[in-house]
């Protein structure tokens, strides 16, 4: 039977793959990409599917999915091959007595994907912890190794990698402490459920119990019962603006390199889209998740169409009532809104 899309990404939708590479190590997956790129073959290169939303068309050409699963540990340094599932390696570096990644627990996916989107959570970003990654470029053919410096990271979620077909992560090590204390807790939520000042710092394994107990809150670990968590996370990336219109002069405000960032949660809420909303429109099959307005839903049986004709939906209202125009924080592949 062909694998689709739908069978490999957390929304569950999307039509079917051409021919699927499971790249069990990084050589692997260096030669499938250097036989695609000498054939013209198309190429998608993907993880754990969980920031990827592709058309119900599918993808007519090789997707290599990485599967690597080297893990070594010197001193603080944590190296991690690509297709490592990101939540084992979290409780793995905790369990060694190595803090750092407490604050990003429970995200799905494996580790190539934390530096495309500069994954981050609770105050914790990816960048904060990236010591350096081996990267292979498609267009020189050439393996190389990066420190954090080169990988583009700077506003929110952003990153050289990000919609650009032309490097793979293979490889990234994290710089930890040796400790059991955690990082400071800076969100608000956080510190509160461990009951700590905005600051404070709390055991590793602690925050980390806290932060899975959050997330299960908003729906945000995965769970194949709860279609809260049949997403890709937050759909639409928060607005960083150099000029807030005056419409939207209520909303809170964070500062960023490029400008202000303002919560898409707060302006998808305030344009009338409450959690949950969409289960009366359309067919039902797509909806805001019930815990979190960033989050699309599929409620069971949804295609990327619909995915795609909600998501429309819910942008024009936001752009109607403030004049901002949302855009997607995972990445769209053979379609678009
Ligand atoms: C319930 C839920 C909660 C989430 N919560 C968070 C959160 O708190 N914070 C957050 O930042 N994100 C969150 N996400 C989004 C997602 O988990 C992350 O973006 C994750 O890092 C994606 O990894 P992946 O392996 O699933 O990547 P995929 O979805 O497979 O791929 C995403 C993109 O990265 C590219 N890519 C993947 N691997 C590689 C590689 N090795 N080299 C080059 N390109 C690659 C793909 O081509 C694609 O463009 C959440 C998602 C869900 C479903």
């Amino acid at each position: 039977m062909t694998t689709t899309f739908a069978d490999l990404t957390t929304m569950r939708v999307g039509g079917p793959i051409g021919h699927l590479h499971v790249a069990e190590t990084g050589a692997e997956a260096i030669d499938v990409l250097r036989a695609a790129t000498a054939a013209g073959d198309p190429l998608l290169v993907m993880g754990g599917g969980s920031n990827l939303i592709v058309g119900d068309v599918g993808w007519d050409g090789t997707v290599v999915k990485m599967a690597s699963t080297e893990l070594e540990m010197d001193g603080q340094l944590v190296t991690a091959a690509a297709g490592v599932e990101w939540d084992r390696l979290v409780k793995a570096t905790l369990d060694e007595g190595l803090a750092g990644l407490e604050a990003l627990s429970g995200i799905p996916g494996l580790v190539g994907g934390t530096p495309v989107q500069n994954v981050g959570a609770f105050g914790t970003v990816t960048s904060d912890v990236l010591d350096s990654l081996s990267v292979y470029d498609r267009q020189t053919g050439l393996l190389e190794r990066w420190t954090s410096d080169r990988c583009g990271f700077g506003s929110h979620r952003q990153s050289v990698f990000k919609r650009s077909d032309r490097w793979v992560v293979l490889e990234v090590t994290y710089r930890l402490r040796r400790s059991d204390q955690s990082r400071p807790v800076e969100y608000v939520d956080l510190a509160s459920k461990l009951g700590i000042e905005v600051g404070g710092t709390a055991p590793a394994s602690d925050v980390r119990e806290a932060v899975l107990a959050l997330r299960r809150t908003r729906g945000m670990v995965l769970d194949p019962e709860d279609h809260d968590t049949w997403s890709v996370g937050s759909f639409f990336v928060n607005p960083v603006l150099t000029e807030v219109p005056d419409r939207a002069r209520d909303c809170p405000r964070y500062p960023d390199v490029k400008g202000t960032k303002l919560p898409a949660a707060w302006l998808i809420e305030r344009a009338g889209f409450p959690r949950g909303y969409g289960e009366e429109w359309g067919n039902g099959t797509v909806a805001l998740s019930r815990r979190h307005a960033l989050a699309v839903t599929n409620r069971g049986g949804a295609t990327t169409s619909e995915i795609m004709k909600f998501a429309a939906h819910i942008r024009e209202g936001v752009e109607g009532c403030f004049g901002i125009r949302l855009g997607p924080e995972c990445d769209l592949v053979n379609c678009s809104f």
